[in-house]
């Protein structure tokens, strides 16, 4: 790539990364918000933001202030999006408000995203680092970069 196309490309990825934050805020969860855009040949053909599974109560946290293990992923949300479309995630770009965790960096890559730009570190990287084993492109985005 060369510089001009690279810095094109570093715009995008600022602004669609803006719009994850922005998505992230339709999160009903309180203890943390994340959100996910997939995009394809510069089209948004999917997001998610995390939540329990559809039908159930909008309540992500438990008595005890804890997460319910049935609340799926930002990223999960808008891969299972996906699934009932008639679109294909074959290709694309996953844009994530935080680092993808180990399930859901399973999802990314049976799904066929071949490229994910994020921002907030996760306490463990073991999600980027199986992203990286299959060899997809992982872009961190600091937050003065966007
Ligand atoms: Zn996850």
């Amino acid at each position: 790539m060369d510089s001009e196309t690279n810095k094109k490309q570093k715009e995008l990825d600022s602004r669609y990364l803006r719009m994850a934050i922005i998505w992230s805020e339709n999160s009903y969860c309180i203890r943390r918000k994340v959100g996910a855009l997939i995009v394809k040949d510069k089209m948004i053909i999917s997001d998610g933001y995390n939540g329990t599974p559809s039908g159930f109560e909008n309540i992500c946290e438990d008595q005890n202030n804890k997460t319910k293990p049935y609340v799926l992923h930002a990223e999960a949300n808008a891969i299972t999006k996906i699934a009932r479309s008639n679109n294909s995630s074959n290709g694309a770009t996953l844009y994530v408000t935080a680092a993808p965790c180990i399930e859901c960096a399973k999802l990314i890559i049976q799904s066929g995203i071949k490229r994910i730009v994020y921002s907030e570190s996760y306490r463990l990287d073991d999600g980027i680092e199986l992203l990286d084993r299959a060899g997809i492109e992982v872009v961190f985005l600091d937050h003065e970069q966007y």
